[in-house]
């Protein structure tokens, strides 16, 4: 279960708090202390986690906190909306373009999810009565195309592809043609992943980027790779500037680091977060919600 450890934590920490009478500059200076050590446990960054506790204590140990009727259940709602602001605050839409068609470009490593990922956003724009076009524009991953088009079978959505021959720029280019030309509404451009990031991988995508103009370039990352996925989202944001972030696999992610530091540290929002292999598994990404999720 995502951040369970996190969750039951934080819950033994407030109810700590909540059994004191009074509670003092100093009960909260401990109960700080633990969420620290528990948001470290949880894979958050050092930076963030610092951060994000200084937040807290500055606004806890004020006079209306200490001298309410319910100090402990402040000091519980100012964490919650800590947390919240953390990942985002607000929830953070899918872009469209004035005039269709949007383009998405899927960016991220391989084995993220991104490929799933793409059928699972256009299963989604479907049911938002859109009519999503897929691109296969990873051309160095045998199985990517063929993948592709099973995922477009399943959702009856259309697949462009020009083989694995062609260049992705071209690729690209060429499906959103299509996708005009067929009265499409959103093109999601499926592109190619490397098991690390290299300077290769990051100027194809960025000539596609140049080629197609996207409204959302979306970064699938693994939740359950913790701090490796903060880090591949740092970089590919310093290096194509991404609209947002897709957080997959938080169905199999306990600690929930990625979920609480990705925004913190790149500055990007999460848009949607993964949660099973299913095409119907994704999520937008709520920050108040999942506030609440780990306050149990
Ligand atoms: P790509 O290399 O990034 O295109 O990755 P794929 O789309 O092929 O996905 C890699 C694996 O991750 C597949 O087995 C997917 O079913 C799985 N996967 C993708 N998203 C999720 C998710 O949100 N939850 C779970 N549990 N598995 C996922």
């Amino acid at each position: 279960m995502l951040f369970e450890s996190l969750t039951s934590r934080l819950q033994e920490t407030f109810q700590k708090l909540r059994g004191k009478g009074k509670v003092t500059e100093a009960d909260v200076k401990e109960a700080m202390r633990e969420v620290r050590l528990a948001l470290l446990e949880a894979d958050v960054s050092l930076d963030v986690v610092k951060d994000f506790i200084a937040r807290v204590r500055e606004r806890a140990v004020g006079q209306e906190v200490l001298k309410s009727l319910t100090p402990a259940q402040q000091v519980i709602k100012i964490v919650h909306d800590e947390l919240t602001a953390l990942m985002g605050g607000q929830a953070a839409k899918l872009e469209l373009a004035p005039t269709p068609p949007t383009v998405i470009l899927m960016v991220g490593l391989q084995g993220a999810g991104k490929t799933t990922t793409t059928g699972k956003l256009a299963r989604y724009l479907q049911k938002q009565g859109k009519k999503p076009l897929l691109v296969a524009a990873d051309v160095y991953r045998p199985a990517a195309i063929r993948q592709l088009q099973v995922l477009g079978e399943q959702i009856a959505a259309p697949v462009f592809t020009m083989g694995e021959g062609a260049d992705p720029v071209d690729i690209a280019k060429a499906g959103v043609e299509h996708a005009k030309g067929e009265r499409l509404d959103v093109v999601l451009i499926d592109t190619a992943g490397r098991l690390h990031v290299n300077e290769e991988l990051m100027d194809e995508l960025a000539r596609i980027r140049d080629a197609v103009q996207p409204t959302e370039i979306l970064l699938v990352v693994d939740a359950m790779t913790g701090q490796d996925a903060v880090n591949v989202a740092r970089t590919f944001h310093e290096r194509l500037g991404l609209t947002g972030v897709i957080l997959t696999k938080l169905d199999g992610d306990t600690r929930g680091g990625a979920a609480l530091s990705v925004r913190a540290v790149t500055g990007c929002p999460i848009k949607f977060a993964g949660m099973g292999e299913k095409l119907d598994a994704l999520e937008p990404f709520h920050p108040d919600r999942m506030a609440s999720r780990i306050l149990g």
